[in-house]
């Protein structure tokens, strides 16, 4: 009996994305909408609401459903340095579950090409910087995200794993702190950029100080989402090799949580005052990373400047607040 894959034509790709409700997600999904259309190329886009990743079963059912030749994976339990440092567990276990899913099920399923999602914050916490790519497995994580950072390394060991094997051609990606609209905007699970966008709406709105965890002081290279997706589309298409390559804006765009926290404070035009918690963590103090193998292949790639991108950010949150995830 024919398989759906034997009914396809060689060049048509079925191009798989997991987590596509996430705030990467979701700049995928516009990017791919705005892009001219590529007849050879059917997108399906999944949240945890087809299938629960978590679960064997249904990861399969999914790969029977829909056949895909591409697989975008995405879907991760995410979350800012507050919830890793409570649910350090949770993030080892259900990542790893899911991404051995995801693998595993690709690998039967003969899928041409995975292209997962690894993280700046999974390379070791001593090590010298700028981190590169070949530096992922050099010592432990930093303590407060352990669990999640171990689970995402255990991807690119299962990718060689899966190569060296079955010649396989799963590869992943490893961004910096991405931000955008859709994000997670919840105050004790969220990233730094969504946290402080909501909290800076919330002191304007009820003319209260807006509050910055820790010392303000560690250093962030942040990524907009949609030039994320521009890049992950570009992984699917071309990128070839099994290693990971990292997507960061350059080390000279580094800046403080502070620094970041004063172009939200602007976009909002917020005028009240603004205090630095010290009661709380700093987390990593900084994990600067190069962007030397992505210049390489995109010499030319342009990213948004991040008082643009903060600025698109908090307008969409403000137009967004009663759907957006808080
Ligand atoms: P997000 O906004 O929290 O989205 C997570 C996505 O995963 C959602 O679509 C969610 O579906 C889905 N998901 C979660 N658990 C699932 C499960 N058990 N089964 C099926 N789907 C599940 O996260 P994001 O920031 O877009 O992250 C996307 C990827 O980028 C992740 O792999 C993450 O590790 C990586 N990353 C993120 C950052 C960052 O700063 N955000 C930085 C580096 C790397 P529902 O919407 O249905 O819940
Ligand atoms: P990380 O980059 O993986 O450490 O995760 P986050 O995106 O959560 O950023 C954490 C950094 O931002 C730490 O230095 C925190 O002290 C600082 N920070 C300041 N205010 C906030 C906030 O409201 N939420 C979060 N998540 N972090 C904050």
């Amino acid at each position: 009996m024919a398989s759906n894959n034997d009914k396809r034509s060689k060049t048509e790709k079925v191009i798989m994305v997991t987590g596509a409700s996430g705030l990467v997600g979701r700049a995928i999904q516009a990017v791919v909408a705005e892009e001219t259309s590529r007849p050879e190329e059917k997108f399906i886009f999944l949240s945890s609401k087809d299938a629960d990743l978590v679960s064997e079963e249904e990861t399969r059912l999914l790969f029977e459903k829909h056949r895909p030749t591409h697989v975008i994976h995405l879907a991760a339990r995410v979350g800012g340095l507050f919830a890793n440092m409570k649910y350090n567990l949770d993030f080892f276990t259900d990542n790893l579950k899911i991404n051995t899913n995801i693998l595993n099920n690709a690998f039967k399923f003969d899928v041409e090409k995975v292209v997962s999602c690894l993280s700046t914050c999974i390379f070791p916490d001593k090590t010298t910087f700028p981190v590169d790519e070949t530096m992922i497995h050099n010592g432990p994580p930093h303590p407060s995200n352990f669990g999640y950072a171990y689970a995402k390394r255990m991807l690119d060991v299962m990718n060689r794993c899966y190569k060296d094997q079955h010649n396989c051609k799963f590869t992943s990606v490893v961004p910096t702190n991405v931000y955008g609209p859709w994000d997670n905007f919840n105050l004790e699970e969220g990233h730094v950029i969504p946290g402080l966008v909501h909290k800076v709406f919330t002191a304007k709105r009820d003319a209260t100080p807006f509050y910055i965890w820790g010392t303000g002081s560690p250093l962030r290279q942040f990524i907009f989402s949609r030039d994320l997706a521009k890049l992950f589309l570009w992984a699917i298409r071309e990128y070839e090799e099994v290693d990971p390559i990292i997507f960061s804006v350059g080390e000279e765009d580094e800046i403080t949580i502070k620094e970041a926290a004063d172009l939200i404070v602007e976009a909002f035009d917020f005028k009240g005052p603004v205090i630095l918690d010290t009661s709380k963590s700093d987390g990593q103090l900084k994990k600067t990373a190069e962007n030397t193998k992505l210049r390489k292949y995109l010499p030319d790639f342009k990213f948004t400047p991040i008082k643009e991108g903060i600025k698109e950010t908090v307008d969409w949150f403000v137009e967004n607040y009663d759907i957006a995830r808080k």
